[in-house]
C-alpha cells in the first residue's frame, strides 16, 4: 500500500545485477518503492537499463526472504530461530573453539561478487586480522580468476584497461567467449550503436550470437571454434600478425619488454601456431582466421571485449595471456577505442578482487609475501599477519574432505549449485563442524549449514560497487534491512565477539581506510563519490579523478610482458559413451542461479532451463524441438527442455544454467584452469537422450 500524501524521493544506486553498473534512481513513497527509472547521467549507462535492472528488484520484498537468523547443531536436526546476539555469540566462539583445537589454518571464508567493497573489505579483515591466517577467496575464482593472474602478469593490473564509453572511438570490435546481448545487455546497446555507425566485427564463439546476425549488423567474421579451443585460435591470429609483418614494432619497442617479445616471437612463429593448424584444431578455415587477423592489426582501433567463454577453461590463464600478446602486438593498448575488456559477470566482480578477497593478495593485489606491504596492514590493524598464501575455494573443499578444514563462513554465495561437482562440495560442507552462511535467501547450500545469518538486498545497503570498467559507484540505501542489520555490522559483531576491536560507524569510514591500505584507492572517498558521481580507480595523487583509460603513457608494470602460450588440449574430449560436447551461458532475462530474477514477480520470465542442439544430433537421437531431455557426463545427469537449432554446430551442446532442478553444475566437470583453479564450465563431454515420459 502506497502511503498516500508523502512527497517522492529519489535516491541515486546502482544495479546488482551485472557487470555493467547501471546507475538508477529509486523513487521511494515513504518505505514504498513506487519505480526505479535509469539515471540519465549513470556514466556506465546514460539512462539505459535492461529488463533485469528496471524490473527484477521485487525480489527484495518476497515473503520468502529470511529476516531472523538460524541455527541448529546438525544438519539432520530442524532450524530454530535465534537472536543476533545468540547467533553472532555462537559463530564467534566456535571459530574460535575450531581454531584452537585444529589449528588455525581450520577455518577460513569465502566472499561474494555481489556485495559492496566495503561488506567485501571486511571479510578479509575478519580472516587475516582475527582468524589470522589467508583463508579468504571469492565467488569471482570461478568466473574471472583467469582474467586477474593474466591482465595483471602481462600489464601489471587486474583490470580491463578501457572504459565503456570508449566503443564509440573503436573501429573493430572483437568479442571471444562472451554474449554482450544477453549477459551485459546495456553496453551490448552501445556496441550495437557503434556497429550500425560502421565498426567492423569479428566474433569467435562456438554458437552464433545474436550479434553474428542481427537487423542492421552483420558480423564480418564468425569464428565458430570447437570449445576449448580459444588459445589454438588466438595464436594463429598472432602468428598470421608476425607472418604478413603487420605488428606494431614501435609500440612493442617503446612500451613492451623486448627480451619476453623475442621469446615469445621465436615461439608463436612455429609451424604448430599456423592457421592450417589451427584449422584442424578449431574446425575454423585458416583462410577465415587470416583474414580476422588482418582486420583486427590493419582495421584501425581495434578493442577486444571476453567473458567467461575465455576465463572459464583448462587454459583461461593462457587465453587471456593470449590476448594480451595479441593486444600489444599491434598496440591497441593504451588508448580509446581499443585495449582488453573483460565483461564481467556479477556486479562487483572487479571490486571484489580489487578487495583483497584472493588467498595471497592484499587489497590493490599485493602478494601477502611482500615484507613492506604486510607491515602496512600489521600497523593498521594491530596485529601480525600470516606471510603465506592461504586456501582457495577448491583447497578449502578438498582439505575438509580430507578432515584438515572445519569451519566456513560463506557471505552472499552458494557453494553448491556455483561451484562445479556439486556432490563434492556438498561431501566437503557435510565433512566441517561448522558452516555459516550469510545470505538474503536460504539456498541449496543452506541445506548443508549449521547457521543462517539473514541478509541484505542491494535496496538496503549503503557502499560501493566496482563495474566491469573499475568504475566505483554508490550504493545507497532506499530501505531499512529486513533483518534488522546490515551486513558490514554483522561481520564487524563476529570479529568483535572473537575479541578483536572493529569499531566502524559507517561504510564511508571502510572505504576511508580501503583508501589509506590501496594505493590505487588512494584519492577515493564517499565526499568525492557524491561530488563526481562515479571514480575509475586508479585514483590517487597522480590521478586526482581517476583512470578512464590504463597504461597510456606506459604499462602499469613499467613495460608490458608477452607470455609464451602454448595450447594445450583440455583432457575432457569427446567419446563414444559422451560424445557431444556441452557448453554454458545465460539468458538475457535470468541471472546466475535464479536466486533473484526466479523470485521477481512482476514480469513473466522464463521458467526453466534450456538445452540447444543441432538439428542433426537431435535426429540421430530422436529428439524433436520443445521435448524434455536427459544430459548425461561422467559427473552425473541433468534434465533441460530442448531447443532444435542451428546456431550451436553439430557435435556442440549449449545449456543455461539458471534453474537447481536442471542439475547443470552436476553435470560439469571437476577440471579447472591451471593457473587459478577456475572451473571449466564451458568444456564437458555429454550424451543427450529423450525423456521418455515427463
Ligand atoms: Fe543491471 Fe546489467 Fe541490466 Fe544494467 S545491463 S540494468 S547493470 S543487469
Amino acid at each position: 500500500v502506497i502511503e498516500k500524501g508523502l512527497p517522492l524521493k529519489t535516491t541515486i544506486t546502482t544495479c546488482a545485477y551485472c557487470g555493467v553498473g547501471c546507475s538508477f534512481e529509486v523513487q521511494t513513497q515513504g518505505h514504498e518503492i513506487i519505480r526505479l527509472v535509469p539515471n540519465k547521467n549513470g556514466h556506465a549507462n546514460h539512462g539505459h537499463s535492461c529488463v533485469k535492472g528496471r524490473f527484477a528488484w521485487t525480489y527484495a520484498l518476497s515473503p520468502e526472504r529470511a529476516t531472523k537468523p538460524l541455527m541448529r547443531k546438525s544438519i539432520e536436526e530442524p532450524w530454530k530461530e535465534v537472536s543476533w546476539e545468540e547467533a553472532i555469540a555462537y559463530v564467534a566462539s566456535e571459530f574460535k573453539r575450531i581454531a584452537e583445537k585444529y589449528g588455525r589454518n581450520s577455518i577460513g571464508a569465502v566472499s561474494s561478487s555481489r556485495c559492496t567493497n566495503e561488506e567485501d573489505f571486511l571479510v578479509q579483515k575478519l580472516v587475516r586480522a582475527v582468524f589470522r591466517n589467508n583463508n579468504i577467496d571469492t565467488c569471482a575464482r570461478v568466473c574471472h580468476s583467469p582474467t586477474g593472474y593474466g591482465l595483471k602478469a602481462a600489464f601489471g593490473t587486474s583490470a580491463g584497461t578501457n572504459p565503456f564509453d570508449s566503443i564509440r572511438f573503436a573501429d573493430v570490435i572483437f568479442i571471444i567467449g562472451a554474449n554482450p546481448t544477453d549477459g551485459h545487455p546495456v553496453f551490448g546497446s552501445h556496441m550495437k550503436r557503434r556497429l550500425r555507425e560502421g565498426a567492423r566485427l569479428i566474433i569467435a564463439d562456438p554458437r552464433k550470437i545474436d550479434l553474428v546476425k542481427t537487423p542492421h549488423i552483420k558480423a564480418d567474421y564468425h569464428l565458430q571454434l570447437k570449445p576449448g579451443t580459444n588459445v589454438a585460435l588466438l595464436n594463429a591470429l598472432a602468428y598470421t600478425i608476425l607472418e604478413e609483418g603487420l605488428e606494431n614494432r614501435a609500440f612493442i619497442e617503446q612500451k613492451c619488454d623486448k627480451i619476453s617479445f623475442g621469446k615469445w616471437m621465436e615461439f608463436i612463429r612455429r609451424e604448430e601456431n599456423s592457421p592450417e593448424r589451427a584449422q584442424e584444431i578449431t574446425g575454423v578455415d585458416a583462410g577465415l582466421i587470416r583474414a580476422a587477423a588482418r582486420l583486427y592489426a590493419t582495421g584501425g582501433n581495434a578493442a577486444i571485449y571476453y567473458g567467461l567463454g575465455v576465463t572459464e577453461h583448462s587454459q583461461g590463464t593462457t587465453a587471456v595471456l593470449a590476448i594480451a600478446n595479441l593486444a600489444m602486438l599491434t598496440g591497441n593498448v593504451g588508448k580509446e577505442g581499443a585495449g582488453v575488456n573483460p565483461l564481467r559477470g556479477q556486479n562487483n566482480v572487479q571490486g571484489s578482487c580489487d578487495m583483497g578477497s584472493f588467498p595471497h593478495e592484499f587489497s590493490g593485489y599485493r602478494h601477502v609475501s611482500d615484507y613492506q606491504t604486510r607491515a602496512l596492514f600489521e600497523e593498521a590493524w594491530n596485529v601480525p599477519l600470516d606471510p603465506e598464501p592461504g586456501f582457495r575455494i577448491t583447497n578449502m573443499l578438498t582439505e575438509a574432505v580430507y578432515g584438515n578444514f572445519k569451519a566456513i563462513y560463506v557471505h552472499g554465495e552458494d557453494l553448491t549449485q556455483s561451484d562445479p561437482d556439486s556432490n563434492h562440495v556438498i561431501e566437503a560442507l557435510k565433512s566441517m563442524e561448522l558452516v555459516v552462511l550469510h545470505d538474503i535467501f536460504l539456498n541449496e547450500m543452506s541445506k548443508y549449514c549449521h547457521v543462517f545469518l539473514p541478509g541484505c538486498s542491494f535496496l538496503e545497503k549503503d557502499g560501493t560497487f566496482t563495474n566491469a570498467e573499475r568504475r566505483i559507484q554508490r550504493v545507497r540505501q532506499v530501505l531499512p534491512p529486513a533483518c534488522g542489520k546490515q551486513e558490514w555490522e554483522v561481520i564487524q559483531e563476529i570479529a568483535q565477539a572473537m575479541g578483536y576491536p572493529m569499531h566502524y560507524n559507517h561504510p564511508s569510514e571502510i572505504m576511508d581506510e580501503i583508501a589509506r591500505l590501496t594505493p590505487t584507492f588512494r584519492g577515493v572517498s564517499y565526499e568525492k563519490l557524491d561530488k563526481l558521481g562515479s571514480i575509475q580507480w586508479p585514483c590517487n595523487e597522480e590521478a586526482i579523478e581517476g583512470t578512464p583509460v590504463m597504461h597510456r603513457e606506459k604499462f602499469f608494470r613499467g613495460l608490458g610482458q608477452f607470455h609464451i602460450t602454448g595450447y594445450v588440449p583440455t583432457p575432457e574430449k569427446p567419446t563414444r559413451r559422451f560424445p557431444l560436447i556441452l557448453t554454458t551461458g545465460r539468458i538475457l532475462h535470468h541471472y546466475n542461479v535464479g536466486t533473484q530474477t526466479r523470485r521477481t514477480e512482476n514480469i513473466i520470465w522464463f521458467k526453466e532451463d534450456v538445452l540447444e542442439i543441432h538439428p542433426s544430433d537431435a535426429q540421430d537421437r530422436g529428439i524433436k524441438d520443445g521435448e524434455l531431455v536427459e544430459v548425461t557426463s561422467r559427473k552425473g545427469s541433468g534434465f533441460f527442455r530442448c531447443k532444435v537449432t542451428e546456431r550451436v554446430q553439430p557435435g556442440t551442446v549449449y545449456a543455461t544454467f539458471h534453474f537447481p532442478e536442471s542439475r547443470a553444475n552436476i553435470v560439469t566437470t571437476e577440471i579447472s584452469d591451471w593457473a587459478t583453479n577456475c572451473p571449466e564450465y564451458k568444456v564437458t563431454a555429454v550424451q543427450v537422450s529423450a525423456v521418455a515420459k515427463e
